[in-house]
């Protein structure tokens, strides 16, 4: 289980971007992160995966852990190695690589041969495009089959919970379909996923759980179900007015 407590973080000791977020992620279990522009979602994410840094933001107070594990500050890699992995909002494929050298980056903690010929196999049981494109540049595939390329590498690292930040961004409502149903499969076959989304119909779809940020802090929260049904759901994020 991942549990984030009271977490506060600030950009350059000034824009408090987190205020007091608590929230978990069960084992096997896929949670939405739902909230407009701003609310801290990728904040969130960037704390979890240790890249935080990387984009001059502090932890001020608070913690994440997984299990017994504490995780605050600690660096990208090492939380990898504990099996958070985290698909980049905008995807940061290797375009000038092929589909199969993007898989094989994201494997590379994994020196064991037979381990990453299963990984890859699994990746491309659950999309085969990547098998029929292995060859061809990475820069040449379609949005989507990008955005699908961006979560097969990071299964490559064989997460037991998968980070993923806005993956329908700019995707046409039949691929963000397709997304939606990989999540659910990924699921199936054991990770967990914190689905970060702008999308609360796929998100909701699919997730069990569902917490909505506002400027920071967490608005609502529950079963992803329930919380659909809520006016302030309704009218904000599925476009009901
Ligand atoms: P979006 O969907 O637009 O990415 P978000 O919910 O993911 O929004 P964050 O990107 O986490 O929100 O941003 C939360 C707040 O922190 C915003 O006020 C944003 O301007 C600020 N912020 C984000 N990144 C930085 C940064 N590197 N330096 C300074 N401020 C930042």
């Amino acid at each position: 289980m991942l549990t984030v407590d009271s977490l506060q973080v600030t950009y350059g000791g000034a824009v408090e971007a987190v205020r007091g977020v608590s929230m978990e992620v069960p084992d096997g279990a896929v949670v939405a992160v739902l909230g407009s522009n701003g609310a801290g979602k990728s904040t969130l994410l960037r704390t979890i995966s240790g890249t935080l840094r990387l984009h001059r933001g502090r932890v001020d107070a608070g913690s994440v852990r997984l299990g017994d594990l504490d995780l605050t500050r600690r660096d990208a890699g090492q939380i990898v190695r504990a099996g958070v992995v985290q698909v980049p909002e905008g995807r940061r494929i290797f375009g000038r690589l092929t589909v199969e050298e993007n898989l094989r980056a994201g494997g590379m903690g994994n020196r064991d041969r037979a381990a990453k010929a299963e990984a890859v196999a699994r990746v491309h049981d659950l999309f085969p495009v990547l098998r029929e494109r292995a060859g061809q540049r990475a820069g040449l595939l379609s949005g989507g089959e990008q955005q699908m390329l961006a979560i097969g590498r990071a299964l490559m690292a064989s997460p037991r919970l998968l980070l993923l930040d806005e993956p329908s961004l700019g995707l046409a409502p039949r691929v963000i379909g397709q997304i939606g149903e990989v999540v659910a499969e990924i699921n199936r076959q054991g990770t967990a996923v914190l689905l970060v989304e702008q999308n609360a119909t796929m998100a909701l779809g699919v997730a069990d759980r569902a917490y909505v940020l506002d400027v920071g802090k967490v608005s609502l929260s529950g079963n992803a179900r329930e919380l659909a049904q809520t006016d302030e759901v309704q009218r904000l994020y599925l476009g009901h007015t």
